[in-house]
């Protein structure tokens, strides 16, 4: 049994206090804090390891490339892929997204074709489809959400037709909480011949995940929000897609042969890794893959969902609370705004207290626009929380509504 009360300890940054108080940190949707075993990780990396990684052939190149290439297989791991060879290492989730909208698309999508998302993606998972979109003549479609946030399966099924070429949806939304119905889309996908992507960002984080058992084509996410590095991230894909799908950048590693006239260019995954990789950061993800694999993924799902049913049930004794985003089984994040109350000043208020959680557009302007809100606030969860951090919160909120009644 995991003691998730002493996990704390394991992060340094948490032990600090904020404007006097103790650091209450329920941020980790838009970045997590990391353990010792990632900073020890990181500074193992460069002080004991570190030179570029499959260009030489002597013993710290060697050992470099060993530890780097050793955290695709912990990666294959965590998310069940067949293999590590479908595992590509880019920068983050952003550049995952668009190197699929660039690379299949524009070697797979033309005038007509329909690329389907929903009204709640982060921006990362509607402006490379854009992009790729205005390029190739594809339109993009967005579903609506159904009225408490929870995927509205009727709404998004009347969107998928024989145009429908690829259908790219959230893991988990970052704002609402919502977790998608991934097997039943899968089939969805698989019934039009769609390429079924996932945004894994605010899914791999908080649950198990199977990317065989989802059947996707792609799973994407970012090591920053999974206690690792920033600067590091991952582009999950099978093998026979990725194959067939021209590079993303061009330069050292990804080739074969290089002719002034022309190149070929290397087998998946160096295929996309063009150029001296984040060799420390990847070391770093794969020290924090072990680390929540040490603990558990199903047990921190357990312990983060019983963190927001508490979450939800203490934020609604604030007075005029409202929530965004009601879905059962929601995962990580609580969005909500305060009558009367701007988000930033929620934010910026009890900070004072020494809680931080985010307020803005959370890069999903659509959904905001959709729901007629410009902001909320929202408190998202980790590992490493616990129901004093709820606690703390809503003491601070109710200190909020105090200060705005006098
Ligand atoms: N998708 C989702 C659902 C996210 O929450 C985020 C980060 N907030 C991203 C994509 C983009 O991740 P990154 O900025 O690390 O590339």
């Amino acid at each position: 049994m995991v003691d998730f009360a002493t996990l704390k300890d394991d992060f340094p940054i948490l032990s600090q206090q904020v404007n006097g108080k103790r650091l209450c940190y329920l941020d980790s949707a838009a970045s997590s804090q990391k353990p010792q075993a990632v900073l020890e990780a990181l500074q193992a990396a460069y002080g004991e390891t570190y030179a570029n990684v499959h260009r030489g052939l002597h013993y710290l190149s060697e050992a470099s490339t060993d530890a780097y290439e050793a955290v695709r297989q912990k990666v294959a791991g965590l998310i069940n892929a067949p293999s590590p060879n479908e595992v590509i290492f880019t920068s983050g989730a952003t550049m995952s997204l668009n190197l699929i909208a660039q690379c299949w698309g524009s070697a797979n999508l033309s005038s007509g074709d329909e690329i389907l998302i929903t009204i709640a993606e982060h921006h990362a998972n509607i402006v490379p489809w854009q992009m790729i979109a205005e390029r190739t003549g594809a339109k993009l479609v967005a579903a609506p959400m159904g009225a408490d946030g929870e995927y509205d399966d009727e709404a998004f099924s009347a969107l998928i037709t024989e145009r429908t070429k690829v259908i790219s949806i959230p893991h988990v939304s970052n704002v609402l909480g919502t977790v998608f119905p991934l097997k039943n889309i899968s089939k969805k996908a698989r019934s039009v011949g769609a390429l079924f992507v996932v945004d894994g960002c605010q899914g791999v984080v908080h649950m198990p995940v199977d990317v065989q058992e989802i059947d996707c084509d792609f799973y994407v996410f970012s090591g920053h929000k999974l206690y690792g590095p920033s600067g590091i991230g991952v582009c999950w894909g099978k093998h026979d897609i990725l194959s067939d799908m021209p590079p993303f950048l061009g330069g050292g590693d990804m080739i074969d042969d290089v002719e002034i006239e022309r190149s070929t260019y290397a087998d998946v995954p160096a295929r996309f890794e063009a150029g001296t990789p984040p060799i420390a950061e990847c070391i770093g993800l794969g020290a924090a893959i072990d680390y929540v694999q040490s603990i558990g993924m199903a047990e921190i799902h357990a312990h983060e969902q019983n963190l927001i049913r508490y979450g939800m049930q203490r934020l609604s004794e604030v007075e005029g609370l409202n929530f965004i985003g009601t879905a059962a089984g929601k995962s990580g994040v609580i969005s909500f705004t305060l009558d009367e109350v701007h988000p930033h000043d929620i934010s910026t208020l009890i900070d004072h207290e020494g809680v931080a959680i985010r307020a803005g557009h959370h890069c999903a302007q659509p959904l905001m626009k959709s729901l007629g809100l410009s902001s909320t606030a929202r408190a998202s969860v980790g590992l490493y929380n616990s129901a004093d951090d709820f606690d703390v919160l809503v003491n601070a909120l109710h200190k909020v509504n105090r200060i705005f009644k006098s």
